[in-house]
């Protein structure tokens, strides 16, 4: 039976009747009787965390578990998460969970490729010698993303910058996307240079980064929940404490002064527990964006730079409903009412 649900569509804020032909959307009534599931409230295309791991097997080795992996997206669509881009992952997703009724979209990247004259140490990275090949063949082999780690050590240099600008026309003339983490000012300065598609974390990011990004439309992934988690357990009486506390705090400086300069700014956890971007919106807020951009950058805006549709006609069939208007009270994200995923209630 169709499901239809009735409320005020966001971002365009008119109030609509819409309903679900599978996992399709219509503004037209079907013919056949429908079940009213939503009168009243405000509705999303679903929530989007753009940089999440999940599958990580418990102990100290980066393995992947499928049955975690399974039980992590359940708890990112449990919070309205309807799409998820996954910046590095420790194995390949189970084709039965990639189109599961229960299934969130996904986006992948394959894994964290680190050049080897970068990393020798960290467990769940891919240490290559060729960057730029591997890069390509995980973009291609995935959605369309790789990840790379621009920096790593605080004591090493990043990824060289000719090296990361070879990964980046690579990966784009194949027609991908590049993800870089950068942790280190040198690191964000290299990667924004060479022009990849999300800097994702961007800790000490220098102010001409901003205009780099701008010029170049890459969007600013800066996962501040992950941050804002560790920040007290950093110290702050040692050289590199503070240096981690000074990058922290010119990160957040920068996500207005990336709004504010075009950059797409989106939001991503990075952390557990799973299903939390509503917490980043709240940073996202706090660091200065509109509530509106900020509530975009876990919705619409995400979906669109993952190529997802918006609550339009023909659309796919991921809505989410709230009692208030999120672009006031951002809060209420953490309480949907309603959460439809491929035209099917979740909750
Ligand atoms: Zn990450």
């Amino acid at each position: 039976m169709p499901l239809h649900l009735r409320g005020t569509v966001l971002p365009d804020g008119v109030v609509r009747d819409l309903w679900t032909l599978g996992d399709r959307i219509t503004f037209e009534r079907p013919s056949a009787p429908a079940d009213t599931v939503a009168d009243g409230g405000f509705l999303l295309p679903g929530l989007v965390d753009v940089h999440t791991h999940p599958g990580a097997a418990a102990g100290d080795d980066p393995v992947f578990d499928p049955e975690v992996f399974a039980e992590q997206i359940a708890e990112h669509r449990d919070a309205g998460v309807t799409a998820l881009r996954f910046p590095g992952l420790l194995g390949e997703i189970p084709d039965e969970l990639r189109e599961a009724p229960g299934s969130p979209r996904m986006i992948t990247a394959g894994r964290w490729l680190a050049w080897a004259g970068l990393s020798r140490s960290a467990g769940f990275h891919t240490v290559t010698d060729d960057l730029v090949a591997a890069a390509v063949a995980e973009a291609k082999a995935h959605d369309g993303w790789c990840k790379l780690m621009g920096d790593w050590d605080f004591e090493a240099p990043p990824v060289p910058y000719e090296l990361l600008r070879a990964v980046v026309d690579g990966v784009h003339a194949a027609g991908g996307r590049v993800a870089a983490h950068c942790q280190s000012a040198e690191g964000v300065l290299g990667a924004a240079r060479a022009g990849v598609d999300s800097i994702e974390h961007g800790m000490g990011m220098p102010q001409e980064c901003v205009g780099l990004m701008a010029g170049h439309g890459t969007s600013y992934v800066p996962t501040l929940t992950a941050f804002a988690q560790s920040a007290p357990l950093r110290a702050k009486d040692n050289a590199r404490g503070r240096l981690w506390h000074e990058g922290h705090r010119t990160m957040i400086r920068r996500v207005q002064e990336a709004y504010d300069a075009g950059v797409t700014v989106l939001a991503g956890t990075d952390s557990a527990p799973h299903g939390n971007v509503a917490v980043e919106v709240e940073h996202l807020i706090g660091a200065g964006l509109p509530p509106e951009a900020a509530v975009g950058a876990a919705s619409w805006t995400a979906r669109a730079f993952l190529g997802l549709p918006l609550l339009a006609e023909g659309a796919l069939a991921d809505i989410t409903v709230y009692d208030t208007d999120p672009r006031e009270d951002a809060g209420v994200l953490r309480h949907p009412r309603r959460v439809v995923l491929r035209g099917r209630i979740i909750r």
